[in-house]
């Protein structure tokens, strides 16, 4: 089958719980990364989690094991939260983009991660905006600047707006350019750093306390 030019939006089931939503994932072929990756990775976390974590896309090991944040950024991930006092048991983990996006090494079987396009993005929203129905989060992180675009807008700009507890937008305009102006949904989102960042920075003591400080504004919000 090949990919559907309506995105995630057909196999989304309505009104949906999120074990049912898990199992549609499955099968998603809102766009064209399904073809190589493992399978899907849908969000973890249980029903009642008050805050809702999203970040870019699974990575090898994610993809592998189909969980997200389970690789070494999930490791920074949840030191991070313990520091900044959120519950993982509080927490919702997912992803943007559901499907590892990558490319073969020239040499060797390694994958090499590639950053989703915005017409990844688009086709898998529907996921996204479907496990926030079921969820109704208190408080979303958006980590990375790949998750905020997603969410509030492709003009949105994480070295600016870091760590700000912001109205989070109503979920039939999430990630429009409408989004940052259509006014409040529910909850708040804190736009920060994705934790891989923290593994990739020369000076990491100083990125994992900056990200750290954002998660503690989110914390604040669920006191
Ligand atoms: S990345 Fe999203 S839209 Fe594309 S096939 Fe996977 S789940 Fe579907």
């Amino acid at each position: 089958m090949s990919a559907s030019a309506e995105g995630a939006a057909a196999f989304v089931p309505p009104d949906a719980g999120l074990d049912e939503l898990r199992r549609a994932a499955d099968g998603c072929r809102g766009c064209a990364l399904y073809e190589d990756a493992t399978q899907t990775v849908f969000g973890e976390g249980g029903a009642g989690a008050r805050v809702v974590l999203v970040g870019e896309q699974p990575g090898d090991r994610e993809d592998v094991e189909g969980e997200p944040f389970v690789g070494p950024a999930g490791r920074v991930l949840d030191r991070a939260l313990a520091e900044a006092g959120i519950e993982r048991g509080d927490a919702y983990v997912t992803n943007a983009v559901k499907h590892f996006k990558f490319q073969r090494a020239e040499r060797g079987k390694r994958r090499l991660h590639r950053k989703p396009g915005l017409t990844e993005i688009r086709a898998c929203r529907p996921w996204l905006v479907a496990e926030l129905r079921a969820l109704r989060p208190e408080v979303v992180v958006a980590l990375g600047a790949t998750a905020a675009q997603a969410m509030l807008g492709p003009s949105f700009r994480v070295t600016r707006e870091r760590g700000v507890a912001l109205p989070f937008p109503p979920l039939d305009v999430l990630g429009t350019r409408e989004a940052a102006d259509a006014g409040a949904g529910e909850g708040r989102i804190v736009a920060t750093v994705h934790p891989s960042a923290v593994l990739r920075a020369e000076d990491r003591d100083a990125v994992y306390a900056g990200f750290c400080a954002d998660l503690t504004v989110a914390a604040r919000l669920l006191a």
